[in-house]
């Protein structure tokens, strides 16, 4: 079947592709004529580590080679120590929040520091959707405050936080009690806030919305409402930012947390974190996942964490910078923004043009919203990738 026959039997829920993928190999993707490519959109900020890196490559094999399913039935090891991992990094974030030092990735919590519990389940808006029902058992409130172009997710539950009215169009009515408030509005938010209020969910980078990152001060504002606090750092966690949790440059420890997109380098894996303020809320029998906490998608996500070091976190934010200043001097450019290596360039023209010509001239990259361009290499790019990448979009531009 040729390759367009072979397209019209999905379901048409994207745009029709202009490539098709065949292999990848660090920073580079390979496509199905043999041509080579400079991936700074890492499949939405998913392949951290960049394509077939050796860490979470051999210990997803070895997994594979053991065990691959054996339900929350039952307690395998990949889930258990993952979860340990992420709760000494959130141990080590919230310390860090005290005081961020840009010297320092910051982890390595004490053990007085705050911890967190995990709940694993295989997507960014499932991670949501069980913030979402963490929150309302342990509030006995339905109320959620979210912001004005966030994006949570796909999902039902998810959807209804999503302040896209784009993406919720055809869907409604969805879960009501939600009130958007537009990103950095302090008023805006205490105004939003009543009894009825249970969840404040953030994104401390708005990933999809274009690429906007929320201030201190705003975050300060949010943590000192009576309601619980939730940072939805699918797009922002496991070093995207140039700190492991994106909310460490804020300054404020959060009760929840979710993570997907990055956290096993392209294997399908959500998590809630439940941080101990919040703890006891969910009890047997009150929400699951079949697929949750697979042992392969967890064991290269352990592999990612220990990879995600302090020398690797400095490089984010270095080679981040160094995109960010080479950015502001191209043509059409009105605003460069962003944090680490989630970069958002707003242009005077649409966005998807340009993302189609730099296609084109052999480099990846993404949209966030109309006239965004995003930038989300694997985090492991070098300074020589990023001045190629400069020069091409230079050159598309
Ligand atoms: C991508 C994304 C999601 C949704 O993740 P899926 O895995 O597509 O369900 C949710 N929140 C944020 C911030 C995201 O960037």
């Amino acid at each position: 079947m040729s390759p367009t026959t072979l397209q019209s039997m999905l379901l048409p829920t994207y745009p029709t592709p202009r490539v098709a993928f065949v292999e990848g190999d660090g920073v580079q993707l390979v496509d199905a004529d043999g041509t080579r490519y400079l991936d700074f959109a890492a499949g939405i900020a998913v392949v951290s580590l960049g394509h077939r890196h050796p860490a979470p490559l051999a210990a997803a094999h070895a997994q594979l080679d053991r065990l691959w399913h054996a339900s929350n039935l039952f307690a395998t090891d990949p889930a258990r120590v993952l979860a340990t991992v992420l709760s000494e990094r959130f141990a080590g974030a919230a310390e860090g929040c005290a005081v961020f030092r840009p010297g320092d990735g910051g982890f390595a919590g004490g053990a007085s520091s705050p911890r967190a519990q995990a709940f694993f389940c295989n997507s960014g808006a499932e991670a949501n959707e069980a913030a979402l029902k963490y929150a309302r058992k342990a509030t006995g409130k339905r109320g959620v405050i979210a912001l004005e172009q966030s994006f949570h997710g796909r999902t039902a539950g998810a959807l209804s936080v999503t302040g896209q009215p784009s993406k919720r169009a055809g869907f409604e009515p969805l879960l009501d009690g939600v009130r958007f408030v537009a990103p950095n509005d302090v008023e805006g938010l205490r105004a939003a806030m009543s009894d009825e209020i249970g969840l404040v969910l953030l994104e401390p980078v708005l990933g999809e919305g274009g690429v906007i990152p929320l201030d201190a001060e705003f975050v300060a504002a949010a943590g000192e409402l009576d309601a619980l606090l939730a940072f939805d750092e699918v797009q922002t966690g496991v070093g995207r930012t140039g700190t492991f949790f994106a909310f460490e440059q804020l300054g404020i420890i959060p009760d929840l947390v979710t993570l997907a997109k990055g956290l096993a380098n392209g294997l399908p894996i959500g998590c809630l974190l439940v941080a101990d303020a919040a703890a006891g809320a969910f009890e047997p029998g009150d929400h699951g996942s079949t697929f949750g906490g697979n042992p392969v998608s967890c064991a290269a996500a352990i592999a990612v964490c220990e990879t995600v070091d302090h020398a690797l976190l400095a490089a984010v934010r270095a080679n981040g910078e160094r995109l960010r200043a080479g950015l502001v001097d191209l043509p059409h450019v009105v605003d460069v923004r962003g944090r680490g290596l989630l970069v958002g360039v707003e242009l005077d023209v649409p966005a998807g043009p340009i993302v189609d010509a730099a296609l084109d001239a052999g480099l990846v990259t993404l949209t966030s919203g109309a006239n965004v361009l995003r930038l989300a290499p694997p985090l492991v790019v070098g300074e020589l990738h990023v001045d190629q990448a400069l020069t091409i979009l230079r050159e598309v531009m």
